[in-house]
């Protein structure tokens, strides 16, 4: 009888189940479901946790109420989820007390203000590995236990617990049996100490956080409780954040190992060994997993805007699918000194400046649209490459081919573009859902039926590879002009 690991995938807008078959490692099929996000203020951005829960749990019954497979030929669940967003809820009903405050929510801006100004940021970077930022769990729960009426008190009196979207789904799947997140999801909270392992005393009092209230944290594979799925007893065997997850998912376990996910934003992660080292640069420090008692971290960093800058191109009538950009862009055999910078919402490392907004420089009157599309899709690979350069002098040591998966990775234009500009290969997964995919490794890893990382690596299969072209002179021309554009925008953004 053939078996089948379940990722269970929670994202921000949507979130799925994915059946994989164990045997090759493929998805058989998924189902998903969008999910409702709130703005109330400006920067406010709220989700509902129950809502989630429930939607999360439909696209589980669907696999199986709309397929012919068995749950009982499910070996084990792996959860990934979208990070740092957080979650207050009733001990005994898991009802969420509040609103779960999202990852991108800005209403403790405040709150970080005062934190720099006291002179903690390098003491948060060195326990943490974070950029001191409302982004991140810490300041969200401080928020929530002083604005949700009662909740300090019910926290004292040990009827509410607290956790990031992965413990609240577990507490829910397992009914109230298990409150855990795991290393992952907890160094994403600015409350874990990525040295020591644990929750960190000096930091639960700079945000005033009841030990108690936080889930117990575990490795990203192992025995985490079961969960009703038609009927049967599942094991869940597999968590992790979901950046980590497609990390996991694309076989990055070596030093050096590197992944970009090319979605709406783009996040690189780089593997950096065993040792949690913490760098002067804007580069994010986090845990990449844990798995057999053994530790990796992972650098990341993001660009903010990738394919929503294909979402851009169509919304004004550019183009009239993201994937029509590849044969536009292809119509060209250069984007003729057009250059898109995608700063919709800023710009993330090298150069974090939140103030900067979006140009096209560059046009003459031979500017036609297939140079602007192109355009478009260089500063894709262009932000991308600088994160990864900026990781390369960061860890001292060259990395290897970088790991391409999301949504974006379909675009073989931008994939090539980015292996002339990294000047080293890109390399396209099999599977492009890689969060998912690294849920069900975890999961086969924790059920014991996939043999430790070493199998994976083994297994992992790429579809196609990018190699650097041998022109070199072309992409640094890109890379010159790009610097150039780039520097034009942020003088003129400073004055
Ligand atoms: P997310 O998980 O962030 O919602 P996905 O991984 O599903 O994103 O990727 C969707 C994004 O990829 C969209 O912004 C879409 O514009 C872009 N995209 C999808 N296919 C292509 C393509 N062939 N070329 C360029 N962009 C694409």
């Amino acid at each position: 009888m053939k078996k089948f690991l379940l990722a269970v995938d929670e994202g921000t807008t949507s979130c799925r189940a994915v059946l994989f078959s164990l045997h090759d490692k493929r998805a058989v099929c998924s189902y998903s479901q969008p999910l409702n996000v709130s703005y109330p203020f400006d920067g406010w951005v709220e989700q509902d946790a129950g809502e989630i829960f429930e939607k999360q749990m439909l696209c589980v019954r669907r696999i199986f109420e709309t397929t012919s497979y068995d749950p009982a030929c499910v070996i084990a669940v792996g959860v990934t989820n979208q990070r740092e967003s957080t979650v207050i809820w009733d001990r005994k009903t898991g009802a969420p007390l509040a609103p779960c405050i999202g990852w991108q929510c800005r209403r403790t801006a405040g709150e970080i203000e005062r934190i720099r100004k006291q002179g903690l940021e390098s003491t948060i970077k060195k326990k943490t590995g974070l950029v001191a930022d409302a982004y991140f769990s810490a300041t969200k729960l401080e928020w929530l236990l002083d604005n949700t009426p009662g909740a300090r008190d019910k926290a004292a009196a040990g009827e509410l617990l607290a956790g990031t979207l992965d413990s609240y789904l577990i507490y829910r799947m397992t009914g109230g049996g298990r409150h855990i997140t795991d290393v992952t999801n907890a160094s994403r909270t600015m409350l874990f100490n990525i040295n020591s392992m644990d929750w960190d005393d000096e930091l639960l009092s700079m945000f005033r956080i009841p030990r108690k209230i936080l889930p117990a944290v575990t490795e990203c594979a192992g025995h985490f409780g079961t969960t009703e799925i038609a009927g049967r007893r599942i094991p869940i065997c597999g968590i992790a954040g979901d950046q980590q997850a497609s990390l996991v998912g694309q076989a990055c376990f070596d030093k050096g190992d590197v992944k970009c996910t090319y979605g709406t934003g783009a996040f690189v992660l780089a593997n950096i060994g065993a040792k949690p080292r913490i760098t002067r640069s804007p580069l994010l420090t986090t845990v990449a997993y844990k798995i057999g008692g053994e530790t990796a971290y992972a650098f990341e960093g993001s660009v903010f805007n990738a394919g929503s800058v294909m979402s851009w191109l169509q919304s004004i009538g550019l183009i009239s699918s993201a994937s029509e950009s590849e044969a536009i862009a292809s119509g060209v055999p250069d984007s003729g000194g057009v250059y898109l910078i995608p700063a919709f919402t800023g710009m993330g490392a090298p150069y974090w400046n939140m103030n900067c907004r979006a140009a096209i420089l560059g046009l003459t009157r031979a500017t036609e649209k297939a140079h602007i599309v192109r355009a478009a899709l260089e500063c894709i690979a262009l932000r991308s490459g600088e994160v990864y350069d900026l990781m390369t002098d960061a860890l001292g040591m060259p990395l290897g081919a970088l790991n391409a998966d999301g949504g974006m990775s379909r675009n073989s234009l931008l994939l090539s573009t980015q292996a002339d500009v990294i000047g080293a290969p890109v390399r396209k997964s099999r599977e492009i859902e890689c969060t998912a995919l690294g849920a069900a490794y975890l999961a086969g890893i924790g059920a014991g039926v996939i043999k430790g990382v070493e199998e994976i690596k083994r297994t992992h299969a790429y579809e196609a590879a990018f190699e650097p072209s041998q022109d070199g002179l072309k992409a640094e021309r890109l890379k010159a002009g790009w610097k150039q554009a780039v520097g034009t925008l942020l003088t003129d953004s400073a004055t």
